[in-house]
């Protein structure tokens, strides 16, 4: 009212009003939607230590969600993980969600449960009885010690959930979020045969506007293989590179259809410089693509915002 009377009095007066209003109202959406309604960070808490390796990579998502991927061993998920979470006032993992099972990935669910973190949801397929029977060897695939993992979380009253391909787990809040599961076989009737159970890891994309990062598991040459001919979605900016960078995982053509500027390995130092990871290694080299290994920090940020990103290491 004071504004229409203004404006019959003094027009010039009214347009002036008008034009800070507007000039104001832009200010005030360009600040909103450079803020942090926008902004990723991917956390790799390093579990690998001694000779063992692991994975475990902490999002911190747009809605104020935080997701895990994969714990890493048990006994390192409570020396390493859980300190590093509680150190961070992470009381809560809203999606724990595990890329396949191996002990180095899944190990520490219980760890993190006892410890009084609290999980929302627990995605964690257990493997196909015909490849986990395959192998015999000491941390090989063990299906009556995952169902029994499962089991604990459930007396948490935590719910157990499926990681299917084109399954989407997107936050609802922001458009230029998404994540989503790429493909994920189950090793035994697969395009490439009867697999490894590294081969059934969930491969998983996260867009974060243009920033994209890809999250393959431990996939190995078999379904590596398929994928570098077939697979769809694979080109990215950010890869975490499978199987703690040993040369039987992925092979040379998966990470030219991959192309990224940065690899991330979770993992050994000592092993990506020794001539179990020399074939992927001397790949990075010959590219030029930069390599973090996870063991020589406590852990690498990788923090994603309006179509950039930038590394730090703790
Ligand atoms: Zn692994």
């Amino acid at each position: 009212m004071q504004l229409a009377m203004t404006a019959r009095l003094n027009p010039k007066l009214a347009t002036g009003v008008l034009l800070v209003i507007v000039l104001v109202t832009i200010a005030l959406v360009r600040y909103m939607s450079s803020n942090s309604s926008h902004e990723v960070t991917w956390t790799i808490i390093n579990v690998s230590h001694g000779d063992r390796t692991g994975d475990a990579h902490l999002l911190q998502v747009p809605n104020g969600e935080t997701w895990l991927i994969d714990t890493g061993f048990a006994d390192l998920a409570e020396f390493m993980l859980v300190p590093y979470l509680q150190e961070n006032n992470i009381t809560r993992l809203d999606k724990l969600i595990i890329s396949h099972p191996h002990r180095n990935h899944y190990g520490g669910i219980h760890v993190l449960l006892d410890a009084g973190i609290s999980i929302g949801e627990l995605y964690f397929n257990a493997p196909h009885p015909i490849p986990c029977a395959n192998e015999d060897w000491a941390m090989g695939c063990d299906l009556e010690h995952v169902l029994s993992m499962q089991e604990y979380a459930v007396q948490f009253g935590v719910p157990i959930k499926s990681l299917e391909p084109n399954l989407v787990l997107s936050t609802t809040l922001n458009e230029v979020f998404s994540f989503r599961v790429l493909y994920r076989f189950d090793g035994n009737d697969t395009p490439a045969g009867i697999t490894s159970i590294n081969d059934t890891s969930a491969i998983m994309r996260m867009d974060v506007g243009e920033v994209s990062v890809l999250f393959p598991g431990d996939i190995g040459q078999q379904i590596g293989e398929y994928l570098s001919i077939n697979g769809e979605g694979l080109d990215t900016d950010l890869l975490s590179i499978p199987h703690h960078g040993v040369s039987v995982s992925a092979p040379d053509s998966f990470f030219d259809r991959a192309s990224p500027e940065i690899g991330f390995v979770s993992g050994l130092d000592s092993l990506w410089n020794s001539d179990r990871a020399a074939r992927i290694k001397s790949y990075f080299d010959t590219k030029n693509i930069p390599v973090y290994v996870s063991d020589k920090y406590r852990a690498i940020r990788v923090e994603i915002n309006n179509g950039s990103y930038e590394v730090y290491t703790e």
